[in-house]
């Protein structure tokens, strides 16, 4: 085993202390590895789960985000696995009703993103390490103290937490999430097939009796993302997500009595969330992407929030460990996006009562959360 406790450990060869330890490899995380470690600062980053998952989720890469990924050597091989540009397909009460053309970002699923950007990471001598859950954090004036669920202690100079909205790291340094949920899901998603449907547009069909369902071709592979309010039970109670449940929200609201959805390789809820933390700095310690802030999806600005932090604490944590400006840089970067994250909140949970209020309209969807 190597001991290096200093920058440049190199490609292939672990930090044992590194400068840097990054909780949670989604897009966040990833992004946050690749710019510190392309700049010779030792990076660990640890992921709880055992392996990369396949779930479309984020699904929009918006002009802000190539900018950090143009700096990160990846922003053509993203763009190879997306597409440029989608119709929106809409129809209400089963009638094909209108088209819509969006232009401006990648539709891309988020997987796709953290693979290209996994993929970078390894090029710069960095691999994930799957199965490793953080549970505990010290620190003190020289670094931080990482406890892993095995047992496992890491010492490092710095720790990222971009460990998602239910974020261990929070919750361990105290720092509130202040705002308001919904008990109930607002949504069911999932990655489904659906042969016979064309993979040309993004359907969308809304009812007069409310409620609908949307179906979006996921580049690069033969599924659809699938979006629905979820059915109630007779006591009014959400149904969880499953094939049998999207397939006769489908009938109800798309009237396509050919078409079966089939193959779920991902079955989720979505809960209203509008939450952000009180402080995103605790020492040597900083939240970033969902574990910072977590807002309606409507406008598609999740994922790429993420990757703006952290292209921020990159910038802040570069400029301490090169002794530039120390304390002065890490306070920058609360300085910088707490702000943001407050006004991201404010905008997008008007975006979403935009979507909400647009689609009882015949011919209007999602678009409505990007105006
Ligand atoms: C249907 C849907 C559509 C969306 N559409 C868009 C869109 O179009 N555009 C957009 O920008 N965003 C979108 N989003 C939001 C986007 O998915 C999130 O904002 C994004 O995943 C946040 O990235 P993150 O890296 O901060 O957190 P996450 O992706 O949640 O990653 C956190 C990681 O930390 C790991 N982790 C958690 N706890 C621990 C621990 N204790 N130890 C180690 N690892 C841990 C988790 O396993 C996870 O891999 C959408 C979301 C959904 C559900």
């Amino acid at each position: 085993m190597t001991t290096d406790t200093k920058r440049g450990a190199g490609p292939g060869r672990r930090a044992e202390a590194p400068d840097v330890l990054i909780v949670g490899a989604g897009p966040t995380g990833l992004t946050l590895a690749c710019d510190l470690a392309r700049q010779g600062i030792a990076v660990r980053v640890l992921e709880r789960r055992t392996a990369p998952h396949r779930e479309s989720r984020g699904k929009g890469l918006q002009a802000g985000s190539f900018d950090v990924f143009e700096d990160l050597g990846v922003a053509e091989a993203v763009k190879a696995r997306g597409s440029e540009g989608v119709v929106l397909r809409k129809y209400f009460d089963g009638e094909h009703i209108k088209d819509t053309a969006v232009d401006g970002g990648l539709l891309i699923g988020q997987w796709q993103v953290e693979e290209v950007l996994r993929d970078r990471l390894a090029e710069l001598g960095v691999r994930v390490e799957y199965g490793s859950r953080l549970t505990g954090i010290a620190q003190d004036a020289a670094g931080v103290r990482a406890d892993l669920e095995d047992g496992t202690v890491i010492r490092a100079g710095y720790l990222a937490g971009c460990d998602g909205g239910h974020s261990t790291t929070r919750g361990l340094l105290g720092i509130p999430f202040e705002g308001s949920g919904e008990e109930e899901p607002a949504m069911v998603l999932g990655d489904v097939r659906a042969p016979g449907l064309s993979r040309e547009f993004w359907h969308q069909w809304f009812s007069s009796e409310g409620g609908g369902i949307l179906l979006c071709p996921m580049p690069g592979t033969d599924t659809f993302q699938l979006q629905a309010p979820p059915e109630s039970d007779e006591r009014g109670e959400s149904l969880p997500p499953s094939l049998e449940s999207f397939q006769r929200l489908f009938d109800r609201h798309a009237r396509m009595s050919g078409i079966r959805l089939a193959e779920p390789t991902w079955l989720s809820s979505w809960r209203v969330n509008v939450r952000m933390a009180t402080r995103i700095r605790e020492g040597r310690a900083f939240l970033a992407g969902d574990a910072a802030h977590v807002h309606p999806i409507a406008g598609g600005l999740g994922m790429n929030t993420g990757i703006q932090d952290a292209a921020a604490l990159g910038r802040s944590l570069t400029a301490a460990l090169s002794g530039s400006a120390g304390e002065e840089a890490l306070d920058a970067y609360q300085a910088e996006r707490l702000p943001v994250a407050a006004d991201l909140l404010a905008d997008t949970a008007q975006r979403y009562e935009r979507v909400v209020a647009a689609v009882r309209e015949p011919g209007r969807g999602t678009e409505a959360g990007l105006e």
